[in-house]
């Protein structure tokens, strides 16, 4: 008997082969094949021939092939594939580039059904279709039922991607999943039926049917979009599991017994006292937020989101002596080892009359000072350690661990979060992000912690002015420096590599074939330092070097000892030098949206105008140019995000497939956004109050289905 969970090769039609196929693609069961859904649909139940298009439209057409073969083009000598449709009155020219493959496959009888777009075809008068989709339909209906024929022509007709390099077409999935429909005849509904009824969603076993054979009438359109009754049914249900599953983590985070932090007068006198400056608005309220979550006696779970250079920093060194004040230790993960040190200067310098004790655990250090360290912490005489990853290490062991702060959480994969909170029993956590996050995005990756955001500056922070600029003014860019410079402010100039030839892992948009071409840092760095600026200190900063040789040289720049910093993307998180007021950035082209955004957060840190140049290669392409342009308009992190995800795509964005992003079967970020945050709405209520027989059998549901699909999340 076959059921949702049947494996793929036992289904008919299916074989051994192409499981194979399947399974690569991580479709291994019945469900999985029932969640694969067509990505287009043509109209089927209405024939139309070549007498019915019109040029300028896209249009299914459904005739017999005339005439069929190569012909030659006399220029370039290029092969062109030509099957001629229709009859001798009314006919469409179909022709495909290198079609040489089809003299096999496309005869002279067969009837094609042709998806393209209609032309004039100005050679041989009539229309043409330039590489359309095609398939060959079985041939007409002998007058005794045949099922084959009916999932083909008549109806609406499902498309599907193809699968193991066309070795499996759109007719086999037709088929099998026709077949798989038949042979369950039926299936039950995890979806609640109040939250069904509220919106009126369509039952699964409907859905399912209808997303692959359309019902006669449903609007074409509507399919395309994604917007049919059944689509919407499956994508709200996809939404709805992972929300649902999000607020139960949330829930059950909410009844652990964590610490209830004191937070009285005594203490607020002592975040006051550290502050250097007024806090901003937004830094008052992010605080106000910590605080509470802070003194309630469950564990805090919060986010706290700004824009590069709002100022989280010192919100989380408050939240951090909160707990020292109360007894524990905080733990402050940086991604990299130069912020690490950064944020160890900070805490050290901000701190420095409080007697307590700041210990970096460095990757960097010697063996005898790491033991040390880590020895001062288990004993708790350190109150606060900050390092990178070496954090989460089996054998660093905490006293109190109270506090956990993770600095530009993207960085991190979920695990390494979990690993940290468990050297604690319930500790606080608070992490950081300066990529600012779409919603959309924020909703699910995020979706078991609460939200402080911060959207707003510190005053007297003037607009970053960007610019775009081909290599060729690169002199005049070379030029603005020396001024800026000579005028006392300091400059980046970052290059998308290490060293010539190197490969550039830090630049996700990179294929390995450019490699060669791109700038390297230490090229550049030798350059500038004694052909353009041989008057100026300039220092070198990347990934290879010594541990002490980047905080030797990061100290310097922060002294001002060194003028012009030239490094890779280690400067793009967190660095922090206000007297610096230029950002360039070579072959900006190769670079994202939202890493560009992050390099230009180094500058306007100050109350100088500050300038981010953005220079580009030859190469660059007219869309390329307005890809940059985005920048140029604009200084606000989050509508660049919302851009990137558009250009780039939900899984890209992030460049780590570990951020514990879900892959969805059927849902989609960019196109059902306004979904998500009802999914998320209904969840909540749900879980909340929803009945609670109803609430234990989704549960169950979802422990049984959950991991498979959205393990990382469920850990998060
Ligand atoms: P980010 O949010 O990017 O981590 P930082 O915490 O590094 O930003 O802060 C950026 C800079 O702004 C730092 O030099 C910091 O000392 C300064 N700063 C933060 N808050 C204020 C404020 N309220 N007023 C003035 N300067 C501030
Ligand atoms: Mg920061």
């Amino acid at each position: 008997m076959l059921n949702l969970s049947t494996a793929v090769r036992f289904i008919r039609g299916v074989g051994e082969a192409r499981a194979k196929i399947l399974e690569n693609r991580g479709i291994l069961t019945a469900e999985d094949l029932l969640y694969y859904l067509p990505y287009r649909y043509e109209d089927r139940t209405r024939l139309r021939g070549p007498e019915d298009v019109r040029a300028g439209e896209q249009a299914t057409v459904i005739a017999p092939v005339l005439r069929a073969g190569m012909l030659s083009m006399r220029r370039g000598g290029m092969k062109i594939f030509r099957a001629e449709l229709g009859d001798t009155k009314h006919w469409l020219n179909c022709k495909w580039f290198h079609g040489g493959y089809l003299e096999r496959i496309i005869k002279p009888g067969q009837i094609l059904a042709v998806h393209g777009n209609v032309e004039l075809d100005l050679y041989e008068g009539g229309f043409q279709m330039v590489q359309p989709q095609y398939e060959i339909l079985p041939e007409a209906p002998t007058g005794e039922h045949d099922a084959a024929q009916s999932l083909e022509v008549g109806r609406i007709v499902p498309v599907y991607e193809h699968v193991g390099g066309g070795k499996l077409t759109s007719r086999f999935f037709r088929k099998v999943i026709h077949t798989i429909l038949e042979s369950l005849g039926g299936m039950d509904d995890p979806l609640p039926c109040a939250v069904r009824q509220q919106l009126a969603l369509i039952s699964r076993w409907e859905a399912i049917r209808h997303a692959h054979f359309p019902l006669p009438g449903t609007r074409l359109t509507d399919l395309d979009q994604f917007r049919s009754p059944a689509q919407v049914r499956l994508i709200f249900e996809e939404f709805f599991f992972l929300e649902t599953g999000l607020a139960l983590k949330k829930k059950k985070a909410r009844e652990i017994e964590g610490i209830a932090y004191r937070a009285d007068a005594q203490i607020r006198e002592c975040l006051k006292k550290i502050l250097p400056f007024h806090p901003t608005k937004a830094q008052k309220n992010a605080l106000a937020e910590i605080v509470q979550d802070m003194r309630s006696p469950h564990p805090m779970h919060r986010l706290l989101q700004g824009d590069v250079g709002s100022g989280k920093t010192i919100v989380a060194l408050q939240a951090a002596v909160i707990a020292i004040e109360n007894g524990y230790q905080v733990a402050v993960m940086a991604p990299t080892e130069i912020l690490a040190q950064q944020q160890f200067f900070y805490f050290r310098r901000l701190l420095a009359r409080s007697g307590y004790h700041i210990a970096l655990l460095s990757g960097s250090a010697t063996a005898g000072e790491k033991k040390a360290v880590k020895k001062l912490i288990k004993e708790g005489l350190a109150q606060v350690a900050i390092g990178t990853h070496a954090l989460v290490e089996g054998n660093v062991e905490f006293k109190a661990l109270g506090l956990v702060i993770i600095d530009e959480q993207h960085r991190f994969g979920v695990m390494q979060r979990l690993r940290l909170m468990q050297k604690g029993k319930y500790p606080d956590t608070l992490v950081m992000t300066a990529t600012p996050i779409p919603r959309t995005l924020a909703l699910t990756m995020y979706g078991d912690l609460d939200v402080s955001l911060m959207d707003e500056l510190p005053p007297n922070r003037l607009p970053i002015v960007t610019r775009q600029a081909p290599e060729e003014a690169i002199s005049q860019a070379n030029e603005f420096i020396r001024a800026e410079v000579k005028s006392g402010a300091q400059a980046y100039v970052v290059c998308p590599v290490i060293e010539d030839g190197s490969e550039a892992k830090s630049s996700t948009i990179l294929g390995k074939a450019f490699a060669a071409e791109l700038k390297s840092a230490v090229k550049t760095y030798e350059s500038l330092a004694n052909e353009v600026f041989p008057e100026f200190r300039v220092g070198l900063l990347h990934g290879k070097l010594p541990a002490e040789e980047k905080e030797r040289t990061m100290q310097q720049f922060q002294t001002g000892e060194i003028q012009i910093l030239v490094g890779t993307t280690v400067v793009e998180v967190g660095v922090d030098v206000p007297n610096a007021t230029v950002m360039m950035i070579l072959q900006a082209e190769r670079f994202g949206l939202s890493q560009l955004h992050q390099l230009r957060g180094r500058v306007g840190r100050g109350k100088r105008q500050s300038h981010c140049l953005l220079i580009t290669s030859r190469q660059q392409t007219e869309v390329g140019r307005q890809r940059l342009a985005t920048l140029e308009r604009t200084n606000n992190g989050f509508e660049i995000a919302e851009m990137d995800l558009k250009l780039r795509g939900p899984g890209e964005f992030m460049g780590v497939r570990q951020s514990g992003l879900p892959t969805f079967r059927v849902a989609n970020l960019l196109r059902d956004q306004e979904m998500l945050e009802w999914a998320r709405r209904l969840a909540q209520e749900f879980v909340d109050t929803g009945e609670r027989g109803e609430v234990a059998k989704l549960v169950q549901y979802l422990k049984e289905n959950w991991n498979r699909r959205y393990g990382l999340v469920a850990v998060g």
